[in-house]
């Protein structure tokens, strides 16, 4: 498969496959059990590091996917799909994202604006906060960001203070993108630290869950708006 990379400084190249594991090989932090995570980033992030795949391989979930191997960074967005579909499952919008250092997840977050009323709960502020609790750290720098759509202003800011070096994103956000599509925060060379961008992982999987949630959610409303027109019971 090939994809879409883009280098800090340059622009729309694309480039072959590039493993993982030589970019989380700094040997920074170790991995700690969810329960020593502060109490509001448990909140925050409810599934993390319990039940499910846990602290899982990438190696090993690589053999997972559909019965087939998958290359490193395949495997990892297929994680952050999983993330995704847990949202979905919670009528949220379907984002999901996974922290990755030397090839482990480190910390996972899914959209959850709606459930907890909180316009900061996206995906990968979720993933990113238990990611720096698990290394017991706010400096990310040995680790890779997967997220199912391309994360928006706020999160791209995070990024960059976290000082991420790899961000992977499946589908392009064309209304909120703030990596490349409507601007590009993680490649500005005015802030102190720029972010390599791999994009296209997995897209079509992505934007296909994505276009399911917003038909449902726009048959929902639609049936709601006739029951009320009615005069029917909800
Ligand atoms: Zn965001």
């Amino acid at each position: 498969m090939r994809y879409k990379r883009l280098k800090a400084g340059q622009t729309d190249v694309v480039h072959k496959d590039v493993p993982v594991s030589g970019r989380d090989s700094t040997g920074r932090g170790s991995v700690c059990a969810a329960d020593d995570a502060p109490v509001a980033q448990l909140d925050r992030a409810p599934d993390y590091g319990s039940g499910g795949l846990g602290f899982e391989s990438l190696r090993a979930y690589s053999f997972l996917w559909a019965g087939t191997e998958m290359k490193p960074h395949e495997a990892g967005m297929a994680l952050a799909l999983k993330e995704a579909e847990k949202a979905c499952s919670r009528d949220e919008v379907p984002v999901g994202a996974v922290v990755m250092h030397e090839g482990k997840v480190i910390g996972r977050g899914f959209n959850q604006v709606e459930t907890l009323q909180d316009p900061t709960a996206h995906a990968e502020m979720i993933a990113l906060s238990a990611a720096a609790s698990t290394l017991r750290s706010w400096r990310l720098d040995g680790c890779s960001l997967y997220v199912t759509l391309e994360p928006c202003a706020m999160c791209a800011g995070a990024i960059v203070l976290a000082r991420i070096p790899l961000l992977i994103f499946a589908a392009p956000d064309p209304k909120a993108g703030a990596c490349g599509s409507l601007r590009n925060l993680l490649q500005d060379h005015r802030l102190n630290h720029r972010v390599d961008i791999v994009t296209g992982i997995m897209e079509s999987q992505s934007t296909m869950m994505l276009k399911s949630f917003f038909r449902e959610l726009r048959m929902k409303n639609r049936s709601q708006d006739i029951c009320q027109g009615s005069g029917l019971p909800d």
